[in-house]
């Protein structure tokens, strides 16, 4: 079968008359396939057949399987090696013919002739799929909080900070809020820390409720939540979520057979021109929480800067 296929491909490839070296080279990549230095392929290995059900006579029906962010990227590798002559290597997603995703480590390698003339570009492909997940589970872990799966403080201060910017730019005001349940403490004592961690994931599920999909809400430790409102124009809006989200929690819980009673206290602070650091704005919802809690908890409060 790939003889009859690469066949059809133009030029000398002399991968197809020697059995031994096609043997080593096909066991190395998962994939292997060879160019002229006009970007024709010229032989193209068997296990194309595996992954997307042919086998290639010419560059365009791979570069259909690969997402089109990364075809750019591909070119540029090969015009790479044909200006360098040194080998080099990119990663790309791509599709297979059953429409999973792969992730492949390309390496081109230049391959030139007695006098030195660059003839043909060699290109192995690996399939670095189960690598890739595990290092996008590993930054998912490290940026989100396992208990609830909300970003958690890392992740949300560098939310706030391009929230910051962008601002600054646009002067589009946004509001950063603290949301920190009230005696939480009590449920953990009274009904175990089970009950506490389900309820914690209930609570979470009921303030999404509340929320719109450009909101970003955070878990930023133990009972305490963060909640960015993008694009909000007057103070009228974000006393608005913030009641809603009282009310919400106002309702009563029921978890894992437990029913009790909730309040939450919210601290809210709105963005101000001459703002430079998130965690000038991570303090002025602390100030405004802490104040709430002094005065009975179960509310909301906006920081007023000093005049
Ligand atoms: P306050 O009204 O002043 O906020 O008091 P509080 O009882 O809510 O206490 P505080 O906010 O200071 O402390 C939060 C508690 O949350 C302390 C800790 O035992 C508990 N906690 C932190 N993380 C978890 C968790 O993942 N699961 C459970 N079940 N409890 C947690
Ligand atoms: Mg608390």
């Amino acid at each position: 079968m790939s003889q009859k296929a690469n066949s059809k491909l133009q030029g000398h490839a002399w991968i197809q008359e020697d059995s031994f070296a096609r043997q080593i080279i096909e066991r190395s990549w998962d994939l292997y396939c060879q160019f002229d230095i006009h970007a024709n392929l010229t032989y193209a290995s068997d296990r194309f057949h595996d992954w997307f059900g042919f086998i290639p006579t010419e560059f365009q029906q791979i570069a259909r399987f690969i997402d089109s962010e990364y075809r750019v990227d591909v070119q540029k590798l090969f015009i790479h090696t044909l200006q360098t002559q040194a080998s080099s290597k990119i990663e790309f997603r791509a599709r297979s013919s059953i429409d999973n995703v792969i992730w492949f480590e390309c390496l081109a390698i230049p391959i030139c002739d007695s006098e030195g003339d660059l003839v043909q570009i060699c290109v192995g492909l690996t399939d670095i799929t189960q690598r890739k997940n595990q290092e996008s589970r590993l930054v998912a872990m490290a940026y989100h909080d396992p208990l609830t799966g909300l970003p958690n403080r890392r992740l949300f201060k560098e939310h706030l900070q391009q929230s910051l910017l962008q601002a600054k730019r646009t002067l589009r005001p946004f509001a950063l809020m603290i949301v920190d349940i009230d005696d939480f403490k009590i449920i953990n004592d009274t009904m175990g820390h089970d009950v506490g961690d389900a309820f914690l994931q209930a609570f979470v599920r009921r303030i999404q409720g509340c929320l719109r999909e450009e909101d970003m809400f955070a878990r930023i430790g133990g009972d305490e939540f963060m909640i960015l409102l993008p694009a909000v124009d007057c103070d009228e809006n974000v006393k608005g979520v913030a009641q809603r989200v009282i009310q919400s929690v106002g309702q009563i819980w029921d978890v894992l057979d437990c029913q009790f009673h909730a309040t939450v206290s919210m601290g809210i602070t709105m963005f101000r021109a001459d703002l430079t650091e998130v965690s000038q704005m991570m303090k002025e919802v602390d100030i405004a929480l802490y104040q709430v809690k002094g005065k009975g908890r179960n509310h909301y409060r906006f920081y007023h800067p000093a005049p």
